[in-house]
């Protein structure tokens, strides 16, 4: 993948197209499928949202997640398989018959795409589609993979072109301050242990910040952090890793940057290893 495209991605996953503000931090897509981002620079990308339009709906409750924090009570349906496909038909036929086919498709949204039941099928559904209307188009995916423990999300993932796997830490700890996962049981080395199983197909993608979240200091980007999540990133061998930092406000208020010069130096470690790596800040 090149660099452009890990960006144009990354800018999927920082909500680059806000439609719907929740609050002064959060933001929601309001639609199935968003976008598409058009760039000279970037190409054409396309959004899929499979999480309700009006609530944030994930596993994690990431410290910097731009949907905001979950909330409590019950939660809109999720988009069905039908309305996915109708959507993105309906778009990808407006887009090819103005000449402009997406270069990427990617999922990501209002939450965690792989909780979806019909994860799976949507995936085919939309390989499908873009065989027929866009073939040329990337698949991607954004996950914090979390589900990976499912056979189905896992058959998905390995079939689309770009499957994009969080991992923020090499530190129980740190991730759990990091990411807030509501699984008890959740641990980097199973999560890194799984991500290892697409033998190198899979993509690694970190969040680097430091600060405070409720009195407890958390930087990620420390030698004890950096050594532990370089060793997981050794063990897992992706086809690449995307590290990035915050780009705007955060539901946790006192998190800060870090500067792009820091991000190439742990990058040049990841290439050390032969491993492409791209930075975003
Ligand atoms: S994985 Fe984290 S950043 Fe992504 S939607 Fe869930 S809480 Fe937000």
């Amino acid at each position: 993948m090149s660099r452009s495209t890990a960006t144009l991605i990354w800018l999927f996953a920082n909500k680059f197209l806000p439609l719907h503000f929740q609050n002064k931090t959060a933001m929601l897509f309001d639609k199935v499928i968003f976008g598409p981002i058009r760039s000279r620079r970037l190409g054409i990308s396309l959004g899929v949202n499979l999480l309700p339009p009006t609530a944030k709906v994930c596993n994690f409750n990431c410290i910097y997640c731009e949907c905001g924090w979950n909330t409590s009570g019950s939660k809109p349906a999720l988009n069905s398989r039908e309305e996915v496909a109708t959507a993105l038909r309906a778009k990808l036929t407006e887009m090819k018959v103005a000449g402009e086919c997406p270069d990427v498709i990617t999922f990501a949204g209002n939450g965690e795409p792989t909780i979806h039941p019909e994860f799976e099928a949507i995936i085919d559904d939309t390989l499908a589609l873009r065989d027929e209307l866009c073939p040329s188009a990337k698949v991607s995916v954004l996950s914090n993979a979390t589900m990976l423990h499912r056979e189905g999300v896992c058959r998905a993932l390995r079939r689309v072109d770009n499957n994009i796997l969080k991992l923020d830490s090499g530190i129980d700890a740190t991730a759990r301050l990091m990411n807030g996962p509501q699984q008890p049981d959740y641990s980097v080395a199973k999560v890194a242990e799984r991500i290892a199983a697409f033998d190198g197909e899979a993509i690694v993608q970190t969040m680097f910040l430091r600060g405070e979240v409720d009195g407890a200091e958390v930087d990620n980007t420390t030698p004890e952090e950096v050594e532990a999540w370089l060793a997981l990133v050794e063990q897992i061998r992706p086809r690449q890793v995307m590290i990035y930092t915050i780009d705007r406000a955060t539901p946790a208020p006192n998190l800060h940057k870090v500067t792009r010069e820091e991000l190439e130096v742990i990058a040049a470690r990841i290439e050390a290893m032969g491993i492409p790596c791209s930075v975003s800040a």
